[in-house]
């Protein structure tokens, strides 16, 4: 049995950025992963790219979750978009502003994005486990006992990041839901938001990844 004082499950952003943050006095962190890897998920976002933020202020980003703004007011003021590149520049990430207000890493690797966070990590000694599915959590008097299918750990302070369900060959299953019920919590029902669409025998496979702009006159 391994003992932590946090114990975070989820090796994505959410998860690595929590063990980036953390603070804690013993500095006995570490983090559960069921992948192979960290970061799957991370690795293929804006198409490898990693879209990390938008430059617009706050104040009109907000609009764009519509009734949701409400939800993510707090976090989005707490740590705005400018504290983000502020993150990453002053840990030697440098990132690039697009015309349209993306920001993304100035490599345009989504790599070095998850790289920048695993060493933030590794400096502050943060333990990381992949291969380590978490199968079942208790809760005991003095914190949390957490079972994986290899090991048993025991922690005071847990931080559930296991991510969403939309793309199970990255590790987001929804595996921890049924966990995460049996602890007493309630899930809220949830649909996809982004979906792809698969097509037989589509003619235009080398144009993926270009975007174009609405009401754009293509010359055909
Ligand atoms: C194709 C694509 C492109 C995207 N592009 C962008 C982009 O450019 N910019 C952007 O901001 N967002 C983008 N996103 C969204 C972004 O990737 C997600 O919002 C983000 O990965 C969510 O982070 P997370 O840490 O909450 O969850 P995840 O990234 O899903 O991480 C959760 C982790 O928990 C692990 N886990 C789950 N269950 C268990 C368990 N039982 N035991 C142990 N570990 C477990 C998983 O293996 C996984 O590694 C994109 C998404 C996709 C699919």
């Amino acid at each position: 049995m391994r003992t932590y004082e946090l114990l975070i499950i989820g090796a994505g952003p959410a998860g690595l950025a929590a063990a980036c943050f953390s603070n804690f006095e013993k500095h006995e962190v570490a983090v559960l992963e069921q992948k192979s890897s960290p970061g799957k998920k991370l690795l293929i976002a804006g198409t490898g790219q990693c879209n990390l933020t938008n430059a617009i202020p706050t104040k009109d980003f907000l609009d764009k979750y519509g009734p949701n703004k409400k939800f993510v007011k707090n976090c989005l003021y707490k740590f705005k978009n400018t504290d983000l590149i502020e993150f990453f520049e002053s840990n030697g990430l440098k990132t690039t502003t697009l015309p349209n207000n993306k920001v993304f890493p100035e490599s345009m690797n989504s790599k070095d994005v998850l790289n920048t966070l695993l060493r933030i990590m590794d400096k502050k000694g943060v333990d990381l486990y992949c291969e380590s599915k978490v199968t079942g959590i208790q809760i005991i008097d003095d914190g949390y006992l957490v079972t994986t299918q290899k090991d048993s750990f025991k922690t005071e302070f847990l931080c559930i990041a296991s991510g969403g369900k939309s793309y199970p060959s990255t590790g987001s299953d929804g595996s921890m839901y049924s966990i995460i019920e049996s602890l007493g919590h309630k899930i809220n029902p949830h649909a996809p938001a982004l979906t792809p669409i698969i097509t037989n025998n589509f003619n235009f496979t080398s144009c993926a990844g270009i975007g174009l702009k609405k009401n754009c006159n293509i010359p055909l």
